[in-house]
């Protein structure tokens, strides 16, 4: 009789035990590789900037013309000035479209550093 429950308990602890290793769930996999090259881009290119350029980079961390770009990732930040404001890009082939409408670059701007 005891030996039997034994048995029943052991067998129970071992087919427990083969689902929980089958089960056991994968180490989870760190965060999207793409995404987190994007981080690191945009923190080593705003570690590179200027000091009184850090802020507003940060802030802004998209291309004002290119707004799905996140600045660093195509290299160091290309800053421009604009009615006498930086304007961030993502690089320099951008500043054409960022000079062609200065409102509207300053206007896209304000809505970078405004999502968060
Ligand atoms: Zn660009």
């Amino acid at each position: 009789m005891r030996f039997e429950l034994l048995c029943v308990v052991a067998l129970s602890l071992g087919t427990c035990f083969v689902i929980g290793c089958v089960e056991k769930p994968a180490p989870a996999p760190a965060t999207p590789a793409a995404m987190s090259t994007d981080d690191a881009k945009f923190s080593a290119a705003i570690a590179k900037l200027p000091e009184e350029d850090r802020a507003a980079a940060t802030a802004q961390k998209y291309c004002a013309v290119e707004d799905k770009s996140r600045l660093g990732t195509m290299g160091m930040p290309h800053k421009i000035m604009v009615e006498g404001q930086p304007v961030f890009l993502c690089c320099a082939g951008c500043e054409d479209e960022a000079r062609k409408d200065p409102q509207a670059t300053l206007a896209k701007v304000e809505k970078l550093k405004a999502a968060k």
